[in-house]
């Protein structure tokens, strides 16, 4: 069997303001078999410059866009085709949005590989260790404390039992911060996860100051504290920090999320849609479970992002959480029709062959940017 068309579908909804907000525009990529099967992925990224990696015409050597590197490959062998597509684009790519793009192919691969099997994509990556996943939500701190503590009555409304909280007023005043994080806790009780996501905002001594104020909150992960770059902050901040630091939101390759691991990072957070894929997530919890870090998925968008999330984390030892994401969007809420639900605080691993989600065609048609 070989590859015979791999093809970058836009969608962007009519509206999309200026939001912290990956369900508002995606890049979908399929790769279609010479016998007509066909696996999805995902882009979380710059969806016009992720679609140009995949469509652009052969080039001089290792500028290729990928569509035409994949035709006439073996869509089975899909580590050796992810080996493969780094090298040869690797004049523009290495890093950034090759990078992403490749995760949209990557994931899309592991579907059609799981579908000419009739595997899920959870047993080709090793079997999955439980049936469904706890989830956590991610939402932005509200204005007041009063409106976090609002927020988290709703989350647990729906049956979560883990919340982060982030971004918004977060990072201003320490005493605010404060009072935010403990309205969250009061209103979650001692038997719910909190995790705080900082979205960038310190340096390293305001960083740890903040760590220390909200200890006593018992926080699962501080997460972001850093720009995504201050890589020495990092080192210096994880080796001081009375509470976990996260962050991997923003990174790609398994390369760089050793560096990470090398400099202390308790929680890593690859996205599946926007790092390299299943391949790269792989290699990133196997890197964990060897140095005893924790890896949890980003996870933004569409209910793609979330399947194959669940199918990677589902076979992670130690990996009983996802990111499940609220957003009222189409393209989280309808663009996946079985969309993995949230029950009892727990989002079940689809067990059909590949991602084992199918897609809604008007959702898809309707969102669809044309572009002639
Ligand atoms: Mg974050």
């Amino acid at each position: 069997m070989k590859i015979d068309d791999v093809q970058a579908v836009h969608l962007r909804l009519h509206e999309v303001p200026p939001l912290p907000d990956g369900t508002l525009d995606v890049l979908m990529v399929k790769v279609i078999a010479d016998d007509g099967q066909f696996g999805i992925g995902e882009v979380t990224s710059q969806s016009y410059v992720c679609k140009a990696v995949i469509e652009a015409p052969p080039s001089a050597q290792r500028r290729h866009g990928m569509a035409h590197l994949l035709r006439g490959r073996d869509p089975l062998d899909v580590e050796g085709l992810w080996e493969y597509l780094y090298y040869e684009t690797n004049r523009y790519g290495r890093r950034g949005a090759a990078i992403h793009a490749l995760s949209g192919v990557d994931i899309a691969l592991w579907d059609l590989r799981g579908k000419i099997l009739s595997q899920p994509v959870s047993e080709l990556l090793g079997g999955a260790q439980r049936p469904d996943v706890r989830a956590y939500s991610s939402l932005l701190f509200g204005e007041t404390p009063e409106e976090t503590a609002q927020l988290a009555r709703e989350g647990l409304e729906l049956g979560l039992t883990a919340f982060k909280f982030g971004w918004g007023p977060f990072g201003q005043d320490p005493d605010a911060d404060v009072a935010h994080v403990k309205a969250a806790r009061e209103v979650i009780g001692d038997d719910c996860d909190l995790m705080v996501d900082a979205g960038h905002k310190f340096d390293v001594e305001t960083a740890l100051q903040r760590a220390k104020l909200i200890e006593p909150y018992n926080i699962t992960w501080f997460e972001e504290p850093l720009s995504q770059d201050d890589r020495k902050g990092y080192a210096e901040l994880c080796k001081q920090s009375p509470i976990p630091i996260a962050a991997g939101e923003g990174d790609v390759t398994a390369w760089d999320f050793e560096d990470l691991i090398e400099r202390g990072l308790h929680v890593v957070q690859p996205d599946v849609a926007f790092c390299g894929g299943l391949t790269v997530c792989r290699q990133v919890s196997e890197m964990c479970n060897t140095h005893g870090r924790r890896a949890v998925p980003h996870c933004f968008s569409t209910g793609i992002n979330l399947a194959a999330s669940l199918h990677w984390i589902s076979t992670v030892p130690g990996g009983d959480l996802v990111e499940y994401c609220l957003r009222p969007s189409p393209l989280m809420r309808k663009l996946v029709a079985n969309l993995p639900p949230l029950e009892n605080g727990r989002v079940p691993v689809p067990t059909g062959p590949g991602l084992g989600i199918e897609l809604d065609p008007a959702i898809v048609d309707e969102f669809t940017v044309r572009y002639e």
